[in-house]
């Protein structure tokens, strides 16, 4: 049975204050007993068992509330279980929403992960075994953060996959200081998964073609902007000339595209790759 539940609905969203209408959040079937939690542009997954929901990814206080309130449409069983991908707060915020919960994260990650311990702090693999379900938590290693975890579920075959990359979905803003280099190497790391689905921290669902597709990105990106670096072009220049057309369609290309230059730019500088 698939189900789609809308947060607010469009009548009670007019009654409300500016702000609070502007959160849309709703649980979206992936895959049998896999389902993406959306809290407006970030996702949080869940694997719901006969021994309770493993989720992965808090997002905030608010989200978590909301989803304690919602779960009952989909299972009578709690939140037993909370992933971290990674620490970023806008992911990784509002764990305290499940109390009771096990809280699982890398060993890399800070001690308090937005004011959250993990009770439980894995090494480069981990499996959890729960209800039937088996979840492979995998480190995809340094580049977005220094200890991303990716989290495979069997046997639905989907893989949850956070911020490294998305389907059709340009990498976020500038990179954020990181070395793009490594973070490529967090993307190979996840190719090498075994997994069919590919339901990303932002953005629409696909499958594992699209995590090939966002590699050729940044390797078209990369070489693109150290062409143009070593031909003596400036920065604003290449964010003019490396318009990437072939990913016109992808989502953020309007508005990240020049930023993905200039972060590509700044690293291929600072990583001494331009003479
Ligand atoms: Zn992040």
């Amino acid at each position: 049975m698939t189900r789609l539940i809308t947060a607010i609905p469009a009548l009670l969203a007019l009654a409300l204050p500016a702000g609070a209408q502007e959160v849309q959040r709703s649980i979206e079937p992936v895959a049998g007993d896999v389902y993406l939690m959306r809290n407006n542009f970030h996702n949080s997954l869940l694997v719901v068992t006969d021994e309770g929901v493993v989720r992965v990814d808090p997002i905030n206080a608010d989200a978590g509330a909301w989803l304690n309130d919602t779960l009952p449409t989909i299972t009578d069983q709690p939140v037993t279980h909370l992933i971290y991908s990674h620490s970023h707060g806008d992911h990784g915020s509002g764990g305290e929403a499940h109390p009771g919960a096990m809280v699982i994260a890398h060993e890399d990650a800070p001690d308090s992960i937005n004011g959250v311990t993990a009770d439980l702090r894995v090494g480069d693999t981990h499996v959890l075994e729960l209800g039937g379900k088996t979840i492979e938590l995998h480190n995809l290693g340094s580049g977005h953060d220094n200890h991303m975890l990716a989290a495979v579920v069997r046997p639905e075959n989907v893989a949850f996959i956070v911020d490294v990359a998305a389907p059709r979905r340009l990498p976020f803003q500038d990179f954020g200081g990181a070395n793009v280099d490594d973070w490529i190497g967090q993307i190979e790391a996840a190719q090498a998964l075994d997994f069919e689905i590919f339901a990303p921290g932002h953005g629409a669902v696909g499958n594992k073609s699209d995590l090939d597709d966002a590699h050729q990105y940044m390797l078209d990106l990369k070489s693109a902007v150290l062409a143009g670096l070593q031909a003596g072009k400036s920065v604003e220049a290449l964010k003019a000339e490396v318009t990437l057309d072939a990913y016109m369609g992808w989502g953020q290309y309007e508005a990240w595209r020049e930023l993905n230059v200039e972060g590509m730019a700044r690293h291929l500088q600072e990583s001494g790759q331009v003479n």
